[in-house]
This record gives structure tokens, sequence and C-alpha cells, in this order.
């Protein structure tokens, strides 16, 4: 049964109706968003079933990793730990960016020379003697990964 009522979110005015797409159902909540504000929260969170809060990469130098979406931005961001070599348990080699050029914002390179500055037992490799790398702890990491992660 459907009827005429306004959103309790977004003060749209809307069609209700008994039934809820699923939250994997893109198309129909597609077509409902179009009578609904446009961050209306009902729609964003497919009527709260998913987070409130949002998450994804804002830097263009960490590649396309999306994570799955996560309750806080440091559990999103250990979505990108898997791209940093793991030298022991908790704890990843990070490359100097000596010889390398990246690709991002004015930030973003900062970010990764303050990473590099941010590791301990720097050393040159063996077979690359220019090219340097330090190691910094799991938790240091997500401390930098966090600020690549914007809310959305
Ligand atoms: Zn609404």
């Amino acid at each position: 049964m459907e009827r005429q009522t306004v959103c309790y979110y977004c003060a749209r005015d809307v069609t209700e109706s008994d039934s809820v797409p699923g939250v994997n159902d893109y198309e129909s909540w597609e077509e409902l968003s179009r009578y609904h504000a446009e961050d209306c929260e009902w729609i964003r969170t497919r009527a709260h079933r998913l987070p409130i809060h949002r998450f994804e990469n804002a830097f263009e130098s960490l590649g396309d990793p999306s994570p799955k979406q996560a309750e806080s931005a440091r559990e999103y961001a250990r979505g990108f730990l898997p791209m940093f070599v793991e030298d022991s348990p908790g704890q990843y080699r990070i490359d100097a960016l000596i010889g390398h050029t990246r690709i991002g914002s004015a930030t973003e390179l900062k970010w990764w020379d303050d990473l590099y500055d941010a590791t301990e037992n720097k050393q040159p490799y063996d077979w690359a003697p220019a090219d340097w790398s330090g190691t910094i702890s799991e938790d240091k990491l997500l401390d930098f990964l966090e600020k690549a992660v914007q809310q959305v």
C-alpha cells in the first residue's frame, strides 16, 4: 500500500511504501533518491542500514584502493595497509623518494616525505645504494594513513 507523506529526514513530499528496497538494490534507491533532498539521511543510509559516515581515499598517490566501509576513519585506513610491505610483524618498510617521482598534490608529496622521515632504521638497499628505506610501526603508519581518509 502506498500513501503520500513527508520524509522525516529531508521534509520532501514523498510516497511512502510498505516495502523498503534491499540495501544492495541500487536501481530502486536511485529511483527513490529523485524524490528526496540530495543529502537525505534516509537515502544515504539506505534506511539506516549503512553507516551515516562514509569514507573515501582522498590521496591520488595511493592509487585506487577503496577499502570497504568502516565505522571510523582509522578502521577504513586499515584497508590501505596491504599496499605496504610488512617487513616483520607490525613493522612496515617505507621507501625514500630519492630518485622516484610521485603524483599528487603538494600536501600529498609532503605526506610521503613526512612518512619516510618518521621511519626508523633507515638504510640503503644492498642492490641499489642510492635508494633508502626505513621501517615504521603499524600504529604510526595508520596515523599517517588516516590523513588520507576523507569523510563524505
Ligand atoms: Zn528524505
